[in-house]
């Protein structure tokens, strides 16, 4: 099996939209869905699990050695175990998100679980998003893209999502919070988030959801000849 034939890589910041469309595309092409953020959320988690010093990079390192994760499927929602531990709901919480970036710019910790994500995609067909997907998981993946969307519609987006569950929080503190992610994402030492030299950049501020989908489908029907 060739690497470039059987990966879709979709990189870009933070609410873009990339796990719901990617999981979209990966359903209508057959391909398996890789949420790799998710496995960054769990690794934080388990490190505030066992009460880790998250300025310790030897013991963060160590524990993610310890971390055994498993990701599935049930009836069509993604579930997420950490050495038993259901972390699902968990994962996305406030205090973890808040986290992450104590934890992912830890080069040890990101090569465990680049060499998870690499075993899953070598498995079969994949539809993989994340940060680093084009840039270092799959240099030769046959399809990437980078899916990117002004701050400001991100924030509006985030919005809406939040207000749909009765979650009312102010729009310049949403947009405040994701240009710092941005930020951080972007000038951390480790895999920092950029475009692949050869990634087709997919600007989704003006497309809705299905409109992404076909696009990301249309360009992976050319690039891997399905
Ligand atoms: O995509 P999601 O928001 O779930 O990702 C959570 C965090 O995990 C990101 O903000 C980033 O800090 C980290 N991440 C990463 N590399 C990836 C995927 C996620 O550093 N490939």
């Amino acid at each position: 099996m060739s690497e470039a034939t059987q990966i879709i890589a979709i990189d870009g910041p933070a609410g873009a939209g990339k796990s719901s469309t990617a999981r979209a595309v990966a359903e209508r092409l057959g391909f398996a869905f890789l949420d790799t953020g998710a496995m960054y959320r769990a690794a934080t988690w388990w490190a505030v699990h066992n009460n880790i010093n998250l300025d310790n990079p030897e013991a963060l390192a160590e524990n993610t050695r310890q971390m055994h994760l498993e990701m599935f499927e049930v009836d069509g929602v993604q579930q997420v175990t950490v050495n038993g531990h259901d972390v699902t709901e968990a994962i996305r919480s406030p205090e973890v998100t808040s986290l992450i970036y104590r934890l992912d710019q830890n080069a040890d910790v990101r090569q465990q679980l680049v060499a998870l994500q690499r075993q899953f995609g070598e498995k079969e067909p994949t539809v993989a998003e994340g940060r680093d997907i084009g840039t270092v998981d799959f240099p030769k993946a046959g399809c990437k893209i980078y899916m990117d969307a002004s701050p400001e519609v991100r924030a509006q987006r985030r919005l809406k999502q939040l207000a749909d569950k009765d979650i009312i929080e102010a729009y310049e503190e949403i947009l405040q919070a994701i240009i710092e992610r941005d930020t951080q994402a972007m000038q951390r030492v480790e895999s920092p988030l950029c475009q692949a030299e050869d990634a087709v950049r997919l600007d989704t501020s003006d497309l809705n959801f299905n409109e992404v989908v076909e696009a990301i489908i249309t360009l992976a029907r050319k690039d891997l000849c399905l």
